[in-house]
């Protein structure tokens, strides 16, 4: 069992860890920038160490300074949350040869991971259904890249391996484009991600995002809590998730999330995780598998009754998964608002003093949330500054409890997309009736 733990993260997320750790008895070390000392989670944990200026370069993604930290306080592991270090194989790397435990899978894992190439090519070896496209690198040889085109039918999109957060990508809509893409996206991919890999794949039209939550011990357990829709995004960005996916049949869901178990035993995979899919015409497509705790994590828990961050804690201190595959019910619709500052219209950011916060509440609402009256929400980092989540018996229930959390929450000082969700988005009769594609909201968000 883990006995301290510097969690390696700010915010919400940060927040959520202190309290799985409490839960498990484990002691907490709260690292923060200069700018995060009002932190809800560095006044609740039982050590904090400063670990550098405002700058996430300097703090958070501060790998020597993290590690210090962990040395000076006697800490045995270091928990990275999501964003900043979360998914660097490097920095998983360096915690384990300097004798802490990484609370993630294992540095090798993230590799293969992280290229989507190489994640792509073991999903398929593990027979997770993949979007038909160029089978690894697209080579210089022009007359193969218009074959491979060819074969693949237009639109393709052209991505980089090393790519993430949306950028390195670039859709193609018919031949004529295909080589100047080609060379556009790779110096791209130099430029951003130091390798100009790139691959091809069929471009979906009206995909829908679905994707699936695995645990898994490194001991050859590994189970499924069943799967989330995240189609709601702005550029790229997700705005509101919910588990399960609505209007799925469930032998495909099964099939799905059983292959996702398969990849986990194939690749050792040791944690949480997900399995990102395009879901288009009642098929699943791989996109990529994140390596971490995600954000829209709170809709699986509701509806699993399993606490992910707890069983990541208990894995990454030796632990065997605290259930099998039989013992996880999933009952029930779960949904999340995320609430950002920022304007509503305009979606630019809006830090400040919060003047006055008041969190909704009653019958299968949660908030996750750092803020609070009087705090002051840094320029420097995500504007994330609370989730809502509901749930309820049934998919209606869980969005009339949203409607009704929206209009009891508060606050006050700051803009947030609180108006957003309260007034388009769980007013929108097409999102209610379930199965939206990922253009549905920024289509919305042009037409008024
Ligand atoms: P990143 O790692 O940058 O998030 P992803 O591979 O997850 O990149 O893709 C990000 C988004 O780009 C997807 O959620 C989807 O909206 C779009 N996208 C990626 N691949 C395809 C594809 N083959 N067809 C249609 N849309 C795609």
């Amino acid at each position: 069992m883990l006995e301290k733990v510097v969690i390696a993260n700010r915010g919400e997320i940060a927040l959520r860890i202190l309290r799985a750790c409490k839960e498990l008895g484990i002691r907490t070390v709260a690292v923060y920038s200069s700018a995060d000392r009002d932190l809800m989670h560095v006044r609740l944990a039982d050590e904090s160490v400063c670990i550098g200026p405002a700058s996430s370069t300097d703090s958070y993604l501060n790998i020597p300074s993290l590690i210090s930290a962990a040395e000076v306080t006697d800490a045995d592991a270091i928990h990275p949350g999501y964003g900043f270090l979360a998914e660097n194989a490097d920095f998983a790397e360096s915690v384990e040869r300097s004798g802490f435990v990484f609370v993630g899978p294992r540095p090798e894992t993230i590799r293969l991971m992280g290229n989507k190439v190489s994640a792509i090519n073991a999903m398929k070896k593990a027979g997770v259904p993949t979007v038909p496209g160029s089978n690894g690198p697209v080579g210089e040889n022009a007359d193969e890249a218009l074959r491979l085109g060819r074969d693949i039918g237009y639109p393709v999109i052209i991505k980089a391996a090393a790519g993430g957060g949306g950028r390195g990508m670039r859709v193609v809509e018919n031949e004529n484009q295909l080589l100047n893409a080609i060379t556009l996206t790779r110096s791209e991919a130099k430029n951003a991600f130091g390798d100009d890999t790139v691959y091809m794949e069929k471009f979906l039209q009206h995909p829908r995002h679905v994707e699936i939550q695995v645990l898994a011990d490194g001991q050859g357990n590994a189970i499924h809590l069943g799967d989330r829709d995240c189609s709601l995004q702005r550029r790229h960005q997700k705005v509101v998730e919910e588990a399960p996916a609505p209007g799925i049949p469930q032998t495909l869901r099964d099939d799905v999330a059983e292959a996702c178990i398969k990849a986990c035993q194939e690749i050792g995979y040791r944690g949480a995780g997900t399995f990102e899919f395009l879901y288009e015409n009642e098929r699943f497509y791989f996109i990529e598998m994140n390596t971490r705790v995600q954000v829209e994590h709170p809709v699986t828990e509701m509806i699993s009754g399993v606490d992910i961050v707890k069983e990541q804690l208990l894995v990454a201190g030796g632990n065997a998964l605290s259930l099998t595959q039989e013992q996880v019910h999933l009952s029930g619709h779960a949904i999340e608002a995320r609430i950002n500052a920022e304007d509503p219209d305009r979606f630019t950011p809006s830090p400040g003093k919060i003047t006055y916060f008041h969190p909704p509440g009653g019958n299968g609402v949660r908030v996750d949330s750092h803020i609070y009256t009087g705090y002051t929400v840094p320029p420097y980092y995500d504007s994330l500054v609370a989730k809502l989540i509901t749930w309820g018996p049934t998919r209606d229930v869980a969005m009339a409890r949203m409607r009704n959390a929206l209009e009891e929450t508060v606050i006050e000082g700051i803009k947030t997309n609180v108006p957003l969700h309260r007034e388009r988005i769980f007013r929108d009769p097409a999102f209610a009736a379930g199965g939206v594609d990922i253009h549905h909201l920024e289509k919305k968000l042009r037409s008024n």
